[in-house]
């Protein structure tokens, strides 16, 4: 049998309903990975959690008494007992909460998110909160404020991000699930990277309530999961409606869509072969298409999506206007840490100078840029509008096919220390943006590698709402794989 910390979500809550294990079993099985081989002064050998939270045995006795009081042994709960980590920007009452940013020091959150508040009733236990990219700006965990998080499969290497705290505890066995959030694919890319899933849900399906904002209009929380099923679990735990965001939308917003089992390819994928690693990454994507096809599935190839060639571009211009905006309330003054300088606009300088690390800075600066009076016409006017016409695209390419397949990332992981040209980090987004501009779902699926080649995932991306095509096409290369 696997190591208890080793189960899926899914085949722990089995154990848990069928009485062969308990709550505390769980946790002190994902405790005992954590702090195998931890160095002096991390949580982790990996530095996937910044913080290990001392209460987890407390949290699980008092699922297991939850489950004994329960008639029904809490068998219409899944998640009762089942130990997350969390992406340290979602806020836990009581709690510390950083985004990996030395400007929150010492800061404790007054409140829950929703999806804690949901998972907390599911009677779900938190582990710890995990690294991630400073604010969720990155590709790679490398600009955590408290050094990168590395690849469960070789620590050389970076985990991906900017979740890549929550991928790799996930991947390494050091907790059954994980949250993250996904701005323009920080769930996708390390899910990738880890060989675990990684699901964007739709824009709106899941609350921000309670989620530190980098770009308000492209950011949602996701879950990061060994199996798909357990994505779906997640997903439907804390997905809804939810008055304290005024951008969820509600379930019925959508319309079922008939599966039509048709999988599309953009036509630029194979225009910009130069992009990705086509013996690695690009052999392994045609072996995948080739499978669906054997399971019945129709390709429709070079799908005209022509917006997608401006997309990196606008994702950018976007992120950067909005994360400028966003971060402003960081003054020094209401959250965390707080300098004093000769001045108020002294005392913000210096607060924001030495809060922030370089990425953040310099979006800071570049959306102030692009936002300001002279330029707005010029680039974040166009971004929105490219925006615009590529949700078209999308919209009218799923009138007629239930997803559209690409590779998540162009390569593998790279070694830490590898991309420290930012613009060559901003590159490698190019396939997971289109469903963070568009607010459509995306999943990241691991497809199986030799022993010793790194993962690499696929993603599909759905209609607005039909993250049930991404559960049914992506099981189906799961099983193939
Ligand atoms: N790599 C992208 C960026 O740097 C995405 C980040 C994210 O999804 N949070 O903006």
């Amino acid at each position: 049998m696997n190591k208890l910390n080793e189960l899926s979500i899914t085949e722990a809550a089995q154990k848990l309903q069928a009485g062969e294990i308990t709550a505390v079993d769980l946790v002190r099985a994902c405790v005992a990975e954590i702090e195998r081989e931890k160095p002096v002064g991390k949580c982790d050998r990996l530095n996937a959690y910044l913080e290990v939270f001392t209460d987890v045995e407390e949290q699980a006795r008092l699922s297991d008494e939850r489950r004994a009081l329960s008639p029904t042994k809490g068998k219409e709960s899944p998640l009762l007992g089942i130990p997350l980590a969390i992406k340290d920007n979602i806020l836990m009452e009581g709690r510390k909460v950083s985004a990996a940013s030395k400007i929150l020091e010492g800061y404790v959150a007054t409140y829950d998110a929703t999806v804690i508040k949901k998972l907390k009733a599911a009677g779900a236990i938190f582990l710890g909160r995990t690294n991630m990219d400073e604010f969720a700006l990155g590709g790679s965990t490398e600009n955590s404020a408290f050094g990168p998080t590395r690849n469960p499969h070789d620590e050389t290497r970076v985990a991906g991000g900017t979740s890549g705290g929550s991928a790799a505890a996930v991947a390494a066995h050091m907790a059954l699930g994980a949250l993250g959030s996904d701005t323009g694919g920080s769930v996708r890319n390390p899910a990738s990277f880890c060989g675990v899933v990684g699901l964007k849900p739709t824009y709106g399906a899941v609350s921000r309530s309670g989620l530190i904002a980098a770009v308000s209009s492209f950011d949602q929380i996701g879950p990061l999961t060994k199996t798909v099923a357990d994505a779906e679990l997640l997903f439907n735990t804390i997905r809804g409606h939810d008055p304290l965001d005024s951008t969820s939308v509600r379930e019925e917003t959508y319309h079922k869509r008939n599966a039509t089992k048709k999988i599309a390819v953009p036509k630029i994928l194979n225009a910009s072969r130069e992009l990705f690693d086509v013996e690695g990454v690009g052999k392994k994507f045609k072996e995948t298409g080739r499978m669906l096809v054997e399971r019945g599935y129709k390709f429709i190839p070079d799908i005209d999506l022509p917006s997608l060639e401006p997309a990196l571009a606008a994702y950018y211009i976007i992120n950067f206007a909005e994360v400028s905006s966003n971060l402003a309330r960081f003054d020094g003054v209401r959250y965390g840490l707080s300098l004093k300088g000769n001045s108020l606009l002294d005392d913000y300088a210096k607060s924001r100078g030495e809060g922030f690390g370089p990425e953040v800075r310099r979006r800071i600066m570049l959306g102030t840029y692009v936002l300001s009076a002279g330029y707005y016409d010029a680039y974040y006017a166009k971004a929105v509008a490219a925006r615009e016409q590529l949700r078209r695209e999308y919209e009218k390419a799923f009138e007629d096919v239930d997803v559209i397949l690409t590779p998540t990332m162009p390569t593998s992981a790279w070694t830490i220390g590898e991309k420290s040209d930012p613009l060559s980090m901003y590159l490698a987004d190019a396939f997971t943006v289109p469903a963070n501009l568009t607010g459509n779902p995306a999943i990241s699926i691991p497809v199986k590698r030799e022993r010793n080649e790194l993962p690499i995932g696929m993603q599909l991306t759905a209609a607005h709402g039909d993250e049930a095509a991404l559960f049914t096409v992506g099981k189906d290369i799961e099983v193939v794989e």
